[in-house]
């Protein structure tokens, strides 16, 4: 089969390889002139560091099929992401764990001692939480939500805590031993050569052509048997029905002598302090030795026509508008929407390889049984 693939981030880059792999053709279309989506990295020709250009991609996955998958492109480094959050002058672990919570609260709590603290300074009377406020409020109480999580999420998503999903919150765990590791999961890493490498490798194949700087039109679907989408989803529908809303990231870059701020990421949670965090890149890759380091300060705001998008915005209420986008998405022939972008869905890099693996094993099946490829997967719901 001859098939059109949108977007080189890791949806269309894993699709790509694993149909060339099976004999189909595939013909990939990058709107941006390099590869690799937000996960592209490249040495900073100043210092020699592997930046992270659309900022921090830490590759962490329970998922040991994916975890093998990405370790056929590259080796991976042993890396743990442990965040430091200053919060009204202070440096704190993040996540909230026991060393949090004895150096915020000035304890000295056992584990057992700080879990009935929290207890009773949580909010009990909320059974169900269902805005990002109420879970911060029933898990970790006001004075927790408060320092770490108020600003900083105003500031991230330009919306109030009581307006997003819980779900947001849900992916950062809360412990109480001194775990600092910002990942509940088992395998986590760095790619040795940095991330770029890894979809040069993807998609290095004789029945694959790459095209980069291409926008695809998808008025131009006939030309092939199928269409693998992972453009945003809103955009293949000419903006139908108005403009799905993302956040973007602005990235200020700084140079610096030696150590700047002693580790890759510290978030700054006061509302008052205009940036998210500040990364500094050179600790993502701690094997490699550099004498200078360069740093991005991280702002967030609403994504505009000709900006890159990153985060999709969820609001607790208001669905009907992306409901419409993927009503339409299920009735479309010939395309399949995939990814962060075509399924609109804030997600992890091993999420959507995972994901992807199963789009290109859906369609390997389908031609097999001569069955029609979904256009949209349950997984993606
Ligand atoms: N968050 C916060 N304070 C922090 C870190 C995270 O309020 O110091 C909130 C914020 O709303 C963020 C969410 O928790 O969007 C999830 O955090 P995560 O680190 O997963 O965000 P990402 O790295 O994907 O931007």
């Amino acid at each position: 089969m001859e098939v059109a693939i949108v977007g080189a981030g890791f949806s269309g880059a894993v699709v790509a390889h694993l149909l060339a792999k099976s004999g189909h053709k595939c013909t990939v279309f990058e709107i941006r002139s390099h590869l690799g989506g937000n996960c592209y990295s490249e040495r900073d020709p100043k210092t020699n560091v592997m930046k992270h250009v659309y900022g921090p991609h830490i590759f962490h996955t329970d998922n040991e099929r994916v975890w093998n998958f990405v370790n056929q492109f590259s080796e991976f480094m042993p890396f743990v992401n442990r965040v430091k959050a200053i919060t009204g002058g202070r440096v704190f672990s993040l996540p909230v764990n026991l060393l949090t919570i004895n150096q915020f609260f000035n304890k000295t709590f056992s584990p057992s001692e700080a879990k009935a603290f929290i207890e009773q300074v949580a909010e009990k009377d909320i059974d169900e939480p269902q805005s990002f406020e109420d879970q911060a409020l029933k898990f970790l109480g006001h004075d927790l939500y408060e320092a770490f999580f108020k600003g900083y999420t105003l500031k991230q998503w330009g919306i109030h805590p009581s307006d997003l999903p819980a779900s947001i919150l849900k992916r950062l765990p809360v412990r109480f031993n001194y775990d600092d590791n910002y990942f509940n999961h088992k395998y986590q890493g760095m790619p040795k050569n940095g991330y770029t490498e890894i979809f040069e490798k993807l998609l290095e194949h004789p029945l694959i052509s790459l095209n980069l700087s291409s926008d695809f039109d998808p008025d131009s679907k006939s030309d092939f048997d199928h269409v693998f989408y992972s453009g945003p989803v809103d955009k293949y529908f000419k903006h139908k029905f108005g403009r799905l809303p993302y956040r973007t990231l602005d990235f200020e870059a700084f140079y610096a002598e030696g150590d700047y701020q002693g580790t890759a990421v510290i978030n700054y949670c006061d509302e008052q302090v205009p940036y998210t965090r500040i990364t500094e890149h050179k600790h993502f890759s701690p094997w490699e030795d550099h004498a200078h380091s360069i740093c991005y300060r991280e702002y967030s705001r609403s994504c505009g026509n000709g900006d890159i998008p990153y985060y999709p915005v969820k609001l607790l209420s208001e669905q009907g508008q992306l409901d419409s986008y993927i009503k339409l998405a299920k009735q479309e022939k010939n395309v399949t929407f995939l990814g962060r972008l075509g399924t609109y869905r804030y997600l992890d890099m091993d999420v959507t390889i995972a994901e992807a693996m199963i789009v290109a094993e859906t369609f390997l099946l389908a031609c097999e049984q001569g069955n029609t490829m979904p256009s949209w997967l349950e997984e993606s719901k």
